[in-house]
């Protein structure tokens, strides 16, 4: 029996915030094996699992989530590797965060900054460096190892309130507190929250980073879903959830990560903060956007379907016309795309990746190789398909070579667009 079978007979899902039972979908994806469960060369036989990737709203609280239908022990086995590279445009935004929240909330020697889900010791290492205590909140082993060779304290364990009251208890309340993409990871967000206002210094911040809703919504940028994000977060809904908590959101500010992604400040109610109006400009934007009302979801899948439609009609003609097509960037997000597509190497002849740790494998579901970029030097596709589009002027100004040479560079979302 699948897994996909073993859910069929179970009661309709309930919300992962409210608890309230869901009726309505957003997009329903099909059955999709984990974005991040490449093949090694030499274990394409081996049966690959699938779950179904079906996204809903809660019409109570207007949280968008995936059924949770995959065991976090298998999200988060392989795939959790892929969490460590990080790209040096993604360490500068690091750095300057903590430059910027060292000056605004006058963070020193005497302050503690902890970080959940904090890696090898990416973002912590840039208070270190500035005399600032730290205190790292990550699971995975061999990244933990690796952040504290660099000086950064690290206790392996998942975050949730049970985590956050030791800590509390042993004198280790935090002056900030950090999340970065990290919430929509989470299994159990009501648990994951509830620790926030409880590690927090009674004046303490909390700032957390998440794609913003909004702009997968507007942007069509449906491939940002697979099973490893539970969540999709508008303001409205993270503020229904923080309110749950005792957590007050004061601030926010528009990142251009991730296609558009959202930092929220919050402290517990009590800090007594002033709120900033970009609070309400936000929410106001969400809420001209529909997302303050159920069927103000409706209408994303007809436009999720029409990606899908042109991709495919795009990789006919080329065929028609003899033109071979590959694909950039072995990213997660083109494992939503390609599969939900239905497109496999028949069409799309390899992908190119710069991370070793991706090359000699297969993507999961189509079943395209991966290969080094040092490929395109000898073979020529006419036409480079970008999975990552979030990264695509890094890609095309990285290639400036293969567009000299006539080859052009094709984007799938939001639309169908070549140059
Ligand atoms: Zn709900």
């Amino acid at each position: 029996m699948t897994a996909a079978q073993a859910t069929t007979a179970e009661p309709a899902p309930t919300c992962q915030g409210c608890g309230a039972a869901l009726s309505r979908t957003l997009v329903d994806l099909g059955e999709q094996p984990l974005a991040n469960s490449y093949i090694p060369l030499g274990r394409e036989a081996e049966p690959e699992p699938v779950f179904p990737l079906h996204v809903r709203v809660c019409d109570s609280c207007l949280l968008v989530q995936v059924d949770s239908v995959v065991p976090p022990e298998t999200i988060f086995d392989e795939g959790y590797a892929y969490y460590s590279s990080f790209s040096e445009s993604w360490l500068t935004h690091c750095r300057l965060y903590a430059e910027r929240m060292s000056e605004r909330f006058g963070l020193g020697a005497d302050s503690l900054v902890v970080e959940i889900a904090s890696n090898d010791g990416y973002m912590l290492q840039y208070f270190v460096a500035a005399g600032i205590q730290v205190l790292g909140i990550e699971p995975a082993a061999g990244v933990a190892d690796a952040a504290e060779a660099k000086g950064v304290p690290t206790i392996r364990e998942f975050f949730g309130r049970g985590t956050a009251e030791k800590l509390a208890g042993e004198g280790r309340s935090a002056d900030l507190l950090a999340a970065k993409n990290v919430l929509a990871h989470v299994p159990d967000i009501n648990d994951f929250v509830a620790g926030i206002p409880t590690l927090l210094k009674p004046k303490g911040v909390f700032t957390v980073e998440f794609p913003h809703l909004l702009n997968l919504i507007r942007e069509t940028q449906f491939d940002t879903i697979y099973h490893e994000h539970f969540t999709y977060l508008s303001l409205l809904a993270v503020d229904k959830i923080f309110a749950r908590h005792g957590l007050t959101i004061f601030d926010v500010e528009r990142l251009s990560t991730h296609g558009g992604s959202l930092r929220v400040f919050a402290a517990r109610d009590e800090a007594g903060r002033e709120v900033s109006a970009r609070v309400g400009e936000v929410l106001k934007e969400e809420r001209a956007a529909g997302l303050d009302r159920p069927e103000g979801y409706s209408g994303f899948e007809a436009k999720v379907r029409q990606v899908r439609a042109d991709l495919l009609e795009f990789l006919e003609r080329a065929r028609i016309d003899g033109k071979r097509v590959a694909a950039y960037g072995a990213a997660a997000k083109g494992n939503t795309l390609l599969n939900y597509c239905g497109v496999t190497s028949d069409r799309i002849d390899y992908v190119v990746d710069r991370n070793p740790a991706k090359q000699q494998t297969l993507l999961p579901g189509s079943r395209i190789p991966v290969r080094d970029p040092s490929v395109l030097a000898e073979d020529w596709p006419d036409f480079l398909l970008i999975l990552p589009w979030n990264i695509r002027d890094e890609i095309i100004a990285q290639n400036a070579a293969y567009r000299e040479q006539g080859g052009r560079f094709v984007t799938a979302i939001p639309r169908l667009a070549i140059f």
